[in-house]
């Protein structure tokens, strides 16, 4: 273990489902249901890995299952966006912390660590969620990377940090952590130079995260104790 890789972050940037909270299934039966209405053809979602893709990205391959043209993703995540608002009831009564999560993100600001997010959803739907589930404060929803900051997730997660640090991001990036349930959470912490920790909580199997390369893999965030030796 290296000495920078024992102190307090500078800031922490999570990934929202299967890592922070589950809203049940609410928000994806809204986005197929956005793309139907859109394009009048139901998508086709098996076989379709979803974890830690971006909202524009679902959306485009949702519409190619039915070959629809994918410049149709801007108007699907619009009408996504009004579905959730009118479901913000069933959201809210869906939506769970995952175990472990808040007493770590209070635990997080008690020691005055910035807390974020790095996440595929669009803005408005993240904060949604993260509302739904009692995370606002201490997460901190005005600043981020969101699936409309950027064309990739390291584009995304490259957003958040510059949302933290301004143009100073590159330099700090490394005091920083990422933490999510999918390989492409560990993709684009090291395009950006974050550290990243993986977190067995979503549809990617523990087997499946472990050996990939990430600073600590943990199996739930009740059980954070490697993480927070990293964290002094
Ligand atoms: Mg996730």
């Amino acid at each position: 273990m290296d000495p920078a890789a024992t102190q307090t972050p500078a800031a922490v940037l999570w990934d929202i489902d299967g890592t922070l909270l589950t809203s049940g299934g609410v928000a994806a039966r809204a986005f197929l249901e956005a793309v139907e209405q859109v394009t009048g053809r139901a998508p086709i979602p098996d076989g379709i890995e979803f974890g830690g893709r971006i909202d524009p990205e679902i959306a485009q391959l949702l519409l190619e299952t039915i070959e629809h043209d994918v410049s149709h993703v801007p108007a699907a995540l619009a009408h996504y966006h009004d579905l959730m608002r009118e479901r913000t009831e069933a959201l809210n009564s869906r939506t769970r912390a995952l175990p472990g999560v808040q007493a770590l993100v209070s635990e997080l600001a008690q020691a005055q660590v910035r807390q974020t997010v790095v996440t595929g959803n669009i803005r408005s739907v993240a904060a949604m969620k993260l509302a739904a589930a009692g995370l606002v404060p201490p997460i901190d929803v005005e600043a981020g990377g969101y699936g409309d900051s950027g064309a990739t997730r390291a584009d995304v997660a490259a957003a958040g940090l510059q949302s933290l640090f301004g143009a100073e991001w590159r330099s700090r990036a490394a005091e920083c952590w990422i933490i999510g349930d999918t390989p492409r959470d560990l993709a684009c912490a090291r395009a950006v130079g974050t550290r990243c920790a993986l977190v067995a909580t979503g549809r990617t199997p523990m087997d499946a995260l472990v050996g990939l390369g990430a600073d600590v893999v943990l199996s739930g965030l009740e059980t954070s104790e490697d993480l927070r030796r990293f964290w002094g």
